[in-house]
């Protein structure tokens, strides 16, 4: 069978701006009922049954309170359900990893240790280049490869496929392919990104290993790929096999903040929220405003210029939003900025475990004034509950739900 590639029927690169992100979840609102819960899992030319919100959502230039307040506008809770939970599952993930910090820092360790190996062991070296260029025979995969290159973007279930087909199949350390994935997403999110390698592994939900089936590659592709020939091609059940490794217990849940009124204050954005939106409604109004970002901290590699473009591309639009003098991704420059506008205190989104994160302690080290991050109220529904597994939070779809107000002012 012919296998015809996505690649002219991609939409072109994302607007990296905020009324790109908008006008995004405007069109794709009326499929976010039904539709959404009956197509989603198809991975077909153009993605027709997925938002595509992902880079937006990914860097809060579009929030979770605005998506998910925009699709209650038009159905109700329980005929939008599944993509409202989808939605739940990015702030599951990041509350999850927020409260182990160490899984972060572990799979930074394993991955400079895979990145020795691949110095040493040559037949590693080549297998992990045929797998990043799309050259390993395995149809389906190749052009998966291709696509996340060209365009920064996967469907959930080509992920999740890919994914087992690295680790499972050509037996390559998941820390690459977390580490790949990094390097060209234009949503690449550290905790999203890390812990459903992770689930894919068999290493978030113990034991449980996803393993990617031909027939359902078959099925949920439009049958471009031949299902026989894939057969042979993947890894069967007891060629799987993963380490195993209890989950750290997590810590406590990081509490809200406050600035203090009548000082000099400067806002400082980043990457992991370039919609200040819930600051200005505590009554935020900043002397000063810049941003930092850090897409290079995403991997220790090079991370594909598509990325560095749009990270830059969105803090630009929010610095225009905010009247901000300064984007840069180097922490010094933010703290001379912060000295020269002779600010008292700065005030930051918080930002979760991750590159951003570093940057922002970076800066804070370096400052002898505070740096506050007031949490949303969207991560303050959420994080609480991220202790287990996800039906712990998805329990509270309806208590999340009643942040929107707050979190989308
Ligand atoms: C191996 C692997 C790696 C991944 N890496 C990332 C990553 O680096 N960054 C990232 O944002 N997502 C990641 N995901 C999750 C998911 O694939 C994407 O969020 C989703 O495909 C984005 O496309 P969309 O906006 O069209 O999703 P839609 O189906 O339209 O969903 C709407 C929104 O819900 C959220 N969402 C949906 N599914 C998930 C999920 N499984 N986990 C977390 N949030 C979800 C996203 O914010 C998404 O934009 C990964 C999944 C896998 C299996």
């Amino acid at each position: 069978m012919s296998t015809p590639s996505l690649e002219t029927l991609v939409q072109p690169d994302p607007d990296p701006t905020r009324a790109a992100g908008l006008e995004r979840l405007a069109q794709f609102v009326p499929r976010a009922g039904r539709d959404y819960a009956e197509g989603r899992n198809h991975d077909l030319a153009g993605h027709p049954h997925v938002s595509g919100l992902s880079p937006w959502l990914r860097h809060r230039t579009v929030t979770e309170a605005e998506v998910a307040g925009a699709v209650l506008d038009r159905f109700a809770p329980s005929t939008a359900e599944k993509f409202l939970q989808e939605v739940l599952w990015r702030g599951y993930f990041k509350g999850w990893l927020e409260r182990r910090p160490s899984v972060w820092e572990d799979y930074r360790r394993g991955l400079d240790a895979a990145r020795n190996r691949l110095a040493t062991e040559s037949g590693l070296r080549r297998a992990w280049e045929e797998a990043c260029e799309g050259r390993t025979g395995i149809a389906p995969f190749d052009d998966w490869a291709g696509e996340l290159a060209r365009t920064g973007y996967l469907h959930n279930h080509a992920r999740m496929w890919f994914a087992s087909i690295w680790m499972h199949t050509l037996r390559l350390p998941w820390e690459l392919g977390a580490d790949f994935f990094l390097r060209h997403l234009l949503d690449g999110d550290p905790a999203s990104n890390t812990l459903s390698w992770r689930w894919v592994a068999g290493l978030h939900t113990r034991g449980k290993v996803y393993r990617a089936r031909a027939s359902n590659i078959a099925k949920f592709t439009g049958g471009r790929w031949d299902a026989r020939r894939l057969g042979h091609q993947l890894a069967t059940e007891d060629e799987v096999t993963v380490p195993e490794a209890p989950p750290p217990a997590p810590s406590d849940m990081p509490e809200d903040a406050a600035w203090q009124r009548g000082l000099r204050t400067g806002l400082l954005l980043h990457e992991d929220d370039l919609h200040p939106d819930y600051l200005f409604a505590r009554g935020l109004t900043p002397d000063a405003a810049a941003v930092l970002i850090s897409p290079a901290g995403r991997s220790p590699l090079a991370v594909s210029p598509k990325v560095a473009a749009f990270v830059r591309g969105l803090a630009e639009d929010a610095a225009a939003r905010v009247s901000a003098s300064l984007v840069t991704d180097r922490p010094e420059e933010i703290v001379a900025w912060a000295r020269e506008a002779g600010l008292r205190q700065v005030v930051a989104p918080y930002a979760p475990v991750g590159p951003g994160r570093a940057a922002l302690d970076r800066v804070a080290a370096a400052l002898d004034i505070p740096v506050i991050r007031p949490l949303r109220a969207w991560d303050q529904a959420v994080w609480p509950h991220a202790t287990a597994g996800y039906f712990k939070v998805k329990a509270r779809l309806e208590r999340v739900l009643e942040a929107i107000p707050e979190d989308r002012s």
